[in-house]
């Protein structure tokens, strides 16, 4: 039965060499690294998110700086706050919390994050270094870069691989499948239009799945031997659970573990990553912008 990929336990390490290298800067250099992070409106979820975020930083010794605007404040306010921290030399990081009010053009909003200051890898100009074969995005997204990093951590050859990459949103399956590809593997991308999927899925010896549907993927959908990072969170209705439903990913898990080398469980797989990676980039970030080795 398959390797579990504990994702948790490795972002436990990931945010512990991250602590103890902001502890560094800060003897050795007196930098501090900071985060700012923008949310508009008042979605539970993205509260939630939010005070996860902070929390984390505080953790790390990473100061957070936040913006709560109402729903309905205008663009022009979060364009404001961003040209703020995109001057201000303390914050090393800047996160719009997605999804915004409908009113306002997202992709105004991301394209006026500083690139240098990208942490969540969203300006056009990241992705668009991301998909151009010889240059360097200066930030990878979070969440794939948490998936790709479960891989190289637990040694999974990517090279010659094929890979499916179930979804193309801008945040998931898109990076992913371009991070894949620069590392070599044979990508296809399966989407909500796609065909026999399962045919293709079958065909995979890597399989990244981020579609946001419960249980999609079926044992029988997996190469034997296959590994499978599985990004989605969905929730199902559980009357057993206290809250009344429990959270599941996108592959069918009891199945999996039956056919799969490795998988990543869901909760604790990717979802604890994705907030590592956001520190680690917010690091990144603060040593290069003092020429820090
Ligand atoms: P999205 O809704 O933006 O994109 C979903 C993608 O899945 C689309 O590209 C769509 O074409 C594809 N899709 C839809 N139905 C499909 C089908 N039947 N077969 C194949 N593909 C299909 O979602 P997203 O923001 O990319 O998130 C995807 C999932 O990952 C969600 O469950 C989300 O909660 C989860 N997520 C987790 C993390 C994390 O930290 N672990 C971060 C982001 C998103």
């Amino acid at each position: 039965s398959a390797i579990i990929i504990d994702g948790k336990a490795v972002a436990k390490q990931i945010r512990e060499e991250v602590a103890s290298e902001v502890a560094r800067l800060k003897d050795a250099f007196g930098i501090i690294p900071g985060l700012a992070v923008i949310l508009v409106g008042s979605r539970k979820d993205s509260q939630t998110y939010v005070r996860n975020k902070k929390k984390s930083c505080e953790d790390v010794g990473i100061t957070s700086y936040e913006v709560n605007l109402p729903e309905y404040c205008t663009e022009e306010e979060v364009l404001k706050h961003i040209s703020v921290f995109n001057n201000d030399p303390s914050v090393h990081g800047i996160l719009v919390q997605l999804p915004l009010p409908r009113h306002m053009n997202e992709q105004n909003i991301l394209n006026s994050v500083s690139i240098e200051k990208d942490v969540d890898g969203f300006n056009p100009l990241n992705i668009g270094c991301l998909a151009l074969q010889g240059r360097e995005p200066l930030f990878v997204p979070c969440t794939p870069k948490g998936c790709m990093d479960l891989l190289h951590r637990h040694n999974i050859e990517i090279k010659g691989k094929r890979a499916a990459v179930i979804g193309r949103s801008n945040i998931v399956g898109m990076p992913a499948a371009l991070l894949l590809q620069r590392e070599n593997a044979t990508v296809t991308v399966v989407h909500s239009r796609t065909s026999n999927p399962e045919e293709i899925v079958r065909q995979a010896d890597i399989v990244i799945s981020a579609c946001g549907i419960a249980n999609l993927v079926r044992g029988s959908w997996l190469k034997p031997g296959a590994v499978v990072i599985d990004v989605g969170i969905n929730p199902v209705e559980d009357p057993e659970s206290p809250r009344g439903y429990r959270l599941v990913g996108d592959v069918c898990y009891e199945e999996a573990c039956k056919i799969a080398s490795a998988i990543t469980p869901v909760p604790g797989g990717v979802g604890p990553m994705t907030i590592a990676m956001l520190l680690s980039n917010t690091l990144t970030s603060a040593k290069r912008i003092h020429n820090i080795k």
